[in-house]
């Protein structure tokens, strides 16, 4: 299974695009972080059956050769729940009040 988020297995035209979009992050101060970007057949496989074939929640609705990821042309970006402590607090919280969950592909 391989999920990364290494822009060079990116589309290239794509890739400089979201390292435009991170650098207004950066400008604006938005703690958000590159969370997954390439994934392979298999692995979009392996989130689809998350949430159906497991007691997680479901992920995606979208199975192998459905996403926008299989093809180097989606990247998924998660907040900062806690921007002061070092490293990346991945945060899932959805509710406006407390935390924006932003996706770009
Ligand atoms: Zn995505």
């Amino acid at each position: 299974m391989i999920v990364s988020r290494d822009k060079s297995l990116l589309y290239p035209p794509f890739a400089d695009q979201l390292r435009h979009f991170e650098s207004r992050l950066a400008t604006a101060k938005l703690p958000f972080h590159l969370f997954m970007a390439f994934r392979t057949l298999e692995c979009q496989d392996e989130l689809y059956a998350q949430g159906r074939t497991t007691s997680w929640k479901i992920a995606t609705n979208a199975r192998g050769g459905d996403s926008l990821h299989n093809f180097a042309l989606a990247a998924d970006h998660i907040l900062d729940g806690l921007p002061d402590k070092s490293g990346i607090q991945w945060s899932w919280e959805t509710r406006a009040t407390s935390g924006v969950l932003f996706r770009s592909g």
